[in-house]
């Protein structure tokens, strides 16, 4: 173990000088100029663990999804793939993904249930190499880990016990902009929110005209492919409306102001 700063490699080395001596000769103080998260290249590794897509050697690729209930994970063959050789492909894929799986589940520290959705395979016994390269690729894990046969749709269900918060729980938090849902409405639908948001408020208050404050891009989606329809509305409400594009809203954040 290597430490960069001095007052955390000397608590470290009272501490294992304490509890554990033998490894004492393990902890080493880092003086370098460089920062060791470079050096160690800590700083790549983290990124590519918090993104969902992890590329394999085969050319296929992991989705791996961290929902509320589960963790779902994903394989998947890259591009096209020849009628010929398919099934074997397919169990080459699956194999180095078994392996992937098992380490990612380690390195973005992932616990509780895991379904992990290999690609579908008609061999039986390429069905259960596949698991077992899974369990022995589990086995290095020091978290407890349990494994059940695979599901008719090639799911495999299983377990791994939680230790600590995930990576991702403990270096992220969610999207202020998607509130977490990872997509936004789209400029379309936040126009005809505008629109009828405008016909509930003239009903309800009296006013001259309407001053509407949204992000530019929704503002440019009514000014152009909208024209006809806010046209529409202004007969309809007997009002002039006025859209302003504001840079500091995000996409879904709008303000009707009745004047
Ligand atoms: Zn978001």
């Amino acid at each position: 173990m290597r430490i960069d700063s001095r007052e955390t490699f000397e608590r470290t080395l009272k501490f294992v000088n304490q509890f554990m001596p033998k490894m004492v000769d393990r902890i080493e103080h880092y003086p370098g100029e460089r920062p060791i998260f470079d050096l160690y290249g800590v700083e790549d590794e983290i990124q590519r663990a918090l993104k969902k897509e992890v590329p394999l050697k085969s050319g296929g690729y992991l989705i791996v999804d961290q929902t509320e209930a589960m963790t779902t994970v994903d394989v998947n063959t890259g591009g096209f793939l020849g009628t010929r050789n398919l099934e074997e492909t397919v169990y080459r894929t699956n194999l180095e993904a078994a392996q992937a799986v098992a380490r990612q589940l380690r390195v973005r520290n992932l616990g509780g249930i895991i379904i992990i959705d290999f690609i579908d395979m008609v061999d039986e016994e390429h069905k259960r190499q596949v698991l077992r390269q899974l369990e022995k690729s589990l086995s290095r894990d020091h978290a407890k880990t349990t494994v059940y046969d695979m599901s008719p749709l090639g799911l495999v269900e299983m377990t791994r016990k939680r230790t600590t918060e995930s990576l991702e729980r403990l270096l992220c938090e969610p999207c202020p902009t998607c509130i977490g849902r990872g997509s936004l409405k789209t400029a379309e639908t936040v126009c005809y929110e505008i629109f009828r948001e405008i016909t509930r408020a003239v009903r309800q208050f009296d006013c001259e005209k309407l001053l509407v404050l949204a992000a530019p891009k929704v503002v440019s989606r009514i000014v152009d492919e909208e024209s006809a329809a806010v046209a529409e509305l202004e007969e309809f409400i007997r009002k002039t409306i006025r859209f302003q594009p504001e840079d500091q809203y995000s996409q879904e954040q709008y303000d009707v102001v009745l004047l």
